[in-house]
C-alpha cells in the first residue's frame, strides 16, 4: 500500500534491522526500543488494525506468533519471559497502522498495562 511505512520495510525499500524474513513476515528492530528487546513482527501483507482481520489471515497471524517465539528462545528468553502483543486504533496506542506484534523482552513487564 503506497505511503505505508511497515510496507516499505517489507518491500525493502526502507531501511530496518531486518532480524527475519520469510513468504509471510518479516520481523525487524523497534526504531525506539522500549524494553532490551524490542522486536516488531508484520504482515507482508498490509492490514491496517485488528479489525480488518478475516479468517483468509489465520496463517499469518500463526506465523508471527510462532516468529516472536522463535526469536524470544533465540535470544534466551523463552525461560526467563516474555510479552507478545498488538495494539488497536487509538485507545491502545496503536501509531502505525500495518499490523505489527511487539515482542518485548529483557525486564519485568508490568501488568496491567498502562
Ligand atoms: P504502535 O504504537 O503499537 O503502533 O507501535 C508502533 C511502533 O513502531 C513503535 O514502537 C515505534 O517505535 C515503531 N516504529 C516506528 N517507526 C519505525 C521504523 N522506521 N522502524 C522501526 N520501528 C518503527
Ligand atoms: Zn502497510
Amino acid at each position: 500500500m503506497g505511503g505505508c511505512l511497515f510496507c516499505g520495510i517489507a518491500d525493502g525499500s526502507i531501511p530496518a534491522r531486518v532480524i527475519h524474513a520469510d513468504d509471510l513476515v518479516v520481523a525487524f528492530e523497534d526504531i525506539n526500543p522500549v524494553a532490551p528487546l524490542h522486536v516488531l513482527v508484520i504482515p507482508r501483507e498490509h492490514i491496517a488494525t485488528i479489525n480488518d482481520l478475516t479468517p483468509e489471515h489465520e496463517a499469518v497471524v500463526g506465523r508471527l506468533y510462532l516468529v516472536a517465539q522463535r526469536i524470544a528462545r533465540e535470544r534466551g528468553y523463552d525461560e526467563r519471559g516474555y510479552r507478545v502483543v498488538m495494539n488497536c486504533n487509538a485507545d491502545a496506542g496503536q501509531s502505525v497502522y500495518h499490523i505489527h506484534l511487539h515482542l518485548l523482552a529483557g525486564r519485568h513487564l508490568s501488568w496491567p498495562p498502562g
